[in-house]
């Protein structure tokens, strides 16, 4: 466990989330009649662990592994290799660990409309998770109207509508409301605001600070908005082509990222003041692909600070010089054999 959450844990707490070395890789066809296939390292060695009550923040550009991340947490397709612990049950791919593990843990899609059966009414798309786990109709239809209630969503008017007769913020309350329909301990968001007006977006990500607080969740929020990951996030982990770069405090994180990536990442967020405003584009080009990432350091080939040493050797997650993260860049090791190893950078 790194010593972030260590720091942030109360002593001897058992960590809520585990992972430990999770891969995946997908086949894909060549290009070309006969062309032998090539395999997409979509996820490559992540690890992390996270504490109860808190929520994981995590970021990087499209095509960095997050959402292949997400469906390897929830149990919807397979890992090559690696661990996965909810609550200290770990996951494995039978029917019985599965559905264990839906009670645990529970997810929010980003798309509002297609995840929601258009031919239940909400009432009973919220009851039916607990229905299929063997809660009496009556018992699930009060914790339908008490989720509903609490998500901002009078039952009278709400329980009987279809999710074509709500807006668009509304089915994201009701989609929330049947996550936690299932009493879990652990939600995943996967861009679950990105599709919401921002003034909808902030009353949610506020509606999901307090349900956190009231039924001790623990979330693991996914977002390509570094604002909003900022916003709502206590540890945030940045992912680049299917490995973590970097993982700390949020504060620390947002305030003096360790990683030429993180600094990338945060230089080209909009902000609202125009001292801070950049004119040039902080970091250039799109992604290599996933299918023939770079040898050594993946982020190479876009890195500023590239030197021989990053394609020979790939660097470990190390702690940073401040406050608690831990970071991949030989920068950051003074034997590392990187000529500005331990120097200041502007
Ligand atoms: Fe850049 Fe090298 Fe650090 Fe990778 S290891 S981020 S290429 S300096």
């Amino acid at each position: 466990m790194s010593a972030v959450m260590q720091e942030a844990a109360p002593q001897g707490a058992a960590a809520m989330v585990e992972v430990e070395g999770l891969r995946k890789q997908f086949r894909v066809r060549g290009a070309g009649f006969g062309a032998p296939a090539k395999v997409v390292h979509a996820v490559s060695g992540v690890s992390f662990s996270l504490q109860a009550g808190q929520t994981l923040g995590i970021v990087g550009e499209s095509g960095c592994g997050k959402s292949t991340l997400a469906r390897l947490l929830m149990g919807l397709i397979p890992a090559d290799d690696g661990r996965v612990s909810i609550a200290g049950a770990n996951l494995s791919q039978d029917a019985a660990s599965l559905k264990a593990l839906r009670r645990r843990m529970q997810m929010v899609f980003q798309d509002s409309f297609a995840s929601l059966n258009p031919r239940l009414t909400i009432e009973d798309a919220i009851m039916f998770g607990p229905r299929v786990h063997g809660v009496p109709p009556d018992e699930a239809r009060a914790r339908c109207h008490r989720l509903l209630e609490r998500v901002g969503l009078d039952p009278a008017r709400f329980a009987g509508r279809y999710p074509h007769e709500v807006s668009g913020g509304q089915r994201q309350r009701v989609n929330i409301a049947r996550a936690l329909a299932l009493q879990p301990q652990v939600v995943l968001f996967d861009e679950s605001v990105s599709a919401l007006d921002k003034s909808v977006e902030i009353q949610v990500l506020n509606l999901l600070r307090d349900l956190k607080e009231e039924f001790g969740l623990t979330y693991l929020f996914i977002s390509h908005d570094l604002n909003v990951v900022q916003y709502i996030s206590d540890v945030v982990m940045v992912m680049y082509l299917g490995k973590v770069v970097e993982i700390g405090p949020a504060e620390v994180l947002y305030e003096r990222p360790a990683h030429p990536y993180t600094r990338a990442l945060l230089a080209s967020m909009p902000s609202m003041d125009p001292q801070r405003r950049t004119l040039q584009a902080p970091i250039s080009g799109d992604p290599p692909s996933p299918i023939d990432p770079p040898s050594g350091c993946r982020f190479r080939t876009r890195c500023p600070h590239a030197a021989p040493v990053c394609g020979e050797r790939e660097p470990a997650l190390v702690d940073a010089q401040s406050g608690g993260a831990r970071a991949a860049c030989h920068l950051l090791d003074t034997a590392s054999g990187h000529p500005l190893a331990g120097k200041e950078l502007s």
